[in-house]
């Protein structure tokens, strides 16, 4: 038997809320369940928006709930190994670079709406190699969707809720795969770890669902394990939003400083209260 493993893998980029708190208590619970091990997977490429200070908050939070981790993974130490994974996708002309500004794709009519947002026009998909090298600005790299789609062929993925879905990553267009200040984006780092550290169920919400689609492509085309996906419902705040900071919820610490029991609140949650 396998041993299952899951992992929790949150953005330093602010403090937890109380959604994040069930999706890792989900995760840590569905390994600890089975015998499992747990991973914490702290997702820091971005460098501009990651803090050490969010880090130190998100140890301090999962604690808190009572929860154990048994890695503890920095993406920002993996930089080298999602680069070469990058250069390997360019030499396979899969991948081509883009100089757009945010701006120009969202000032372009034909851009259609993918699940995650308008999906790239394809601006500079077609740049012959005189143009990018008359090019000056910084770019980064997008996975030709279409290309990759036809190398990959018909795939399918699990999901614990949904069943068998067939992968439909043409809906997502060419998604970035290398960040203009970094050699990976989210895309190709998630699924580049998941393999590496042997994850063997995603326990996420269900607002990554469509991503998916993009990450089963990618694991055929780096030849790498599938895991299964287990996309659990978001928790919404009175008015059926999903929670979000910038609307005002709670962080965790905020409910911490207030007396709240950490454990209990993770026991409530457990119970589904
Ligand atoms: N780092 C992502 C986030 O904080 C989650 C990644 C994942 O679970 O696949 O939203």
């Amino acid at each position: 038997m396998v041993t299952v493993i899951t992992r929790f893998a949150p953005s330093p980029t602010g403090r937890l809320h109380l959604g994040h708190a069930v999706s890792a208590i989900r995760s840590h619970d569905f390994a600890r369940e089975r015998g499992g091990r747990f991973v914490l997977r702290i997702e820091d490429i971005d460098g501009t928006r990651s803090r050490r200070a969010f880090v130190d908050g998100i140890l301090e939070d999962l604690a808190w709930l009572g929860l154990r981790w048994d890695a503890l993974v920095f993406q920002s130490e993996r930089l080298a190994i999602y680069e070469a994974a990058l250069e390997g996708l360019k030499a396979r002309g899969l991948v081509y670079p883009c100089f757009c500004t945010r701006a120009e794709i969202a000032a372009s009519a034909s851009a259609p709406q993918g699940d995650v947002g308008p999906a790239y026009p394809g601006i500079c998909r077609g740049l012959s190699s005189a143009d990018i090298a008359a090019r000056t600005g910084a770019c980064c790299w997008r996975l030709d969707m279409a290309k990759a789609v036809a190398e990959a062929g018909a795939l399918s993925w699990h999901d614990a809720g949904a069943g068998w879905v067939v992968a439909d990553a043409l809906a997502q267009g060419d998604v970035v795969l290398g960040r203009k200040d970094a050699p990976a984006s989210y895309h190709l780092a998630v699924t580049l770890d998941d393999a590496a550290q042997g994850v063997t169920d995603v326990v996420r919400g269900v607002d990554l669902f469509a991503a998916t689609h993009v990450h089963r492509v990618l694991q055929t085309l780096l030849g790498l394990a599938v895991p299964r996906y287990h996309h659990h419902a978001l928790v919404v705040d009175a008015e059926g939003r999903r929670l979000a900071k910038r609307d005002g919820a709670l962080s965790l610490a905020e409910i911490r400083e207030a007396g709240e029991d950490g454990v209990a609140l993770a026991e409530r949650s457990r119970a589904g209260g």
